[in-house]
């Protein structure tokens, strides 16, 4: 039963947040779009099943996962009915309290609970963090963008993903148990506390966040905190609280994380199970995909998905003898579990199609890199986006390509310098963008100094006019 539908009023399409969400439909160039939070992207096939029943007879018939794992459905002709929304809340993929649906922004490691090198099982507290924000009508003032990333120490990581509240498992010298370090914005000095303490500490901070914020501002706690000073909102914090932070003990953060996609077979920390990620185009899955992954995930794994902030897919607990069978299934479904499929790393924005402010087509465009591309030997990042802003990845990727005008692109490089890399070539028409890469990448391949050198690693070595030499043929 829905306790309380799209705020502050169904006929009005105006989202009260600048963020997509649920329970108000922001519009895009495609017709309208809904957002789906879904808390350390953990789904069961339950879950699936209801989704696939709501964007089936009402979306594009297809289903996005974003940056944050979360979850997308666009195209929509008309706001979702309540009914829709009722069914969403049963499976819990909804707040009870409509108010606060946009504050479920809880990001996990996808390997969360499976991996054998983890710290802490991240679950129970996701679901706890979940459970309290979804049930505190007070704090719907909170902007959207609010978010908590919780990393468990496993091998794929999260800890570099933008969240404005992260808790990373760390080991504290002299102590069995693992600790969690808190980061907060502004805040250089590291904060401890123990893992039983941190649904308290968030829910302490979010409630210090409300009361500091004017009433209507939707200033991000970065600001909040530069205002009032870091030391200021803590003391604000600790006063809702019933045990104190630690502040300077030695702490050690897990030394070998990934932070990229986790495509292909992950051992598991549950003895001779697997999980496997699979690369989606463009972070789409079409709603007949979706239907035959949650029966893969049912005939199997354990009824389990995992989204991923690199817009992939995990399906989990596969017996070893069962492995070849599900990646043969996968690959028909036209998807790959291969960490070199182009897939795995090509990123690209909405594009013309969906938003405004875009100067180019880049969801055509990264399509064609993916057909004529020559075969990757070793994974690379691509990130079409069609504006600066870069709403569909954060950070640097190994090519980065912004819109510019006249349908044409700036090209940046590597990682060297912030926020794309350092800009190789400008107005590029999107025709001769395979052509030049496969360029570059052919210097790559022959020349790296081992076959595990990568990509970025190769031109990061470079000077700007070497790879111009290369990009052009030279
Ligand atoms: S990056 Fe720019 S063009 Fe792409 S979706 Fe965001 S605002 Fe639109």
């Amino acid at each position: 039963m829905i306790l309380s539908v799209r705020s502050p009023d169904p006929t009005v399409l105006t989202p009260p947040n600048p963020c997509p969400g649920l329970f108000y439909t922001t519009a895009a160039q495609d017709g309208y779009l809904i957002r789906i939070r879904v808390p350390g992207g953990l789904l069961t096939s339950q879950q699936c099943r209801v989704l696939v029943g709501v964007s089936d007879p009402l979306g594009n018939g297809a289903i996005d996962v974003t940056n944050r794992a979360n979850l997308q459905i666009r195209g929509l002709a008309e706001p979702l009915p309540d009914l829709l929304l009722s069914q969403l809340q049963q499976v819990k993929l909804a707040a009870p309290f409509s108010q606060v649906d946009h504050l479920r922004n809880i990001m996990a490691s996808p390997l969360a609970g499976i991996d054998p090198a983890q710290l802490m099982d991240t679950r129970p507290l996701v679901r706890d963090l979940d459970q309290y924000l979804s049930s505190q009508p007070a704090l719907a003032g909170l902007p959207a963008k609010f978010s908590v990333g919780i990393d468990g120490g496993e091998q794929v990581s999260i800890r570099q993903q933008p969240n404005d509240v992260r808790l990373s498992a760390v080991q504290v010298d002299g102590e069995a148990e693992a600790y969690f370090q808190l980061s907060l914005p502004n805040r250089a000095e590291p904060i401890l506390l123990k893992s039983s303490h941190a649904v308290a500490a968030v829910a302490a901070i979010a409630q210090a966040y409300r009361k500091s914020l004017e009433p209507g501002s939707k200033s991000r706690l970065k600001q909040v905190m530069q205002t009032l000073g870091s030391q200021a909102f803590l003391e604000r914090v600790q006063a809702d609280l019933s045990f104190p932070f630690l502040y300077n003990a030695a702490s050690r953060s897990p030394s070998s994380a990934n932070f990229v996609a986790p495509i292909g077979i992950f051992p598991q920390a549950q003895v001779g199970r697997f999980a496997l990620g699979i690369a989606l185009p463009l972070g789409r899955l079409q709603v007949v995909q979706l239907q035959q992954i949650v029966n893969l995930a049912d005939g199997y794994g354990s009824g389990s998905l995992r989204l991923t902030p690199w817009r992939s897919l995990i399906l989990t607990d596969i017996a070893k003898a069962d492995l070849p069978r599900v990646q043969q299934q996968v690959e028909e479904l036209g998807l790959s579990t291969a960490k070199t499929s182009i897939w795995s790393g090509l990123i690209a924005c909405s594009g013309t199609t969906g938003c405004a402010s875009s100067l180019t087509d880049t969801q055509t465009d990264a399509k064609a890199i993916a057909a004529e591309l020559d075969r990757l030997d070793s994974p690379l990042t691509i990130h079409f986006s069609g504006c600066p802003k870069s709403c569909a990845h954060h950070g640097s990727s190994d090519l980065t390509l912004v819109g510019a005008a006249s349908n044409h692109y700036h090209l940046y490089i590597g990682g060297l310098e912030s926020p794309f890399g350092r800009q190789l070539a400008i107005n590029l028409s999107p025709a001769d963008l395979p052509a030049k890469i496969n360029q570059l990448l052919a210097v790559y391949q022959k020349q790296r100094s081992h076959s595990s050198q990568s990509f970025r690693e190769f031109v990061d070595r470079y000077s700007l006019a070497q790879l111009q030499a290369w990009l052009e043929g030279r």
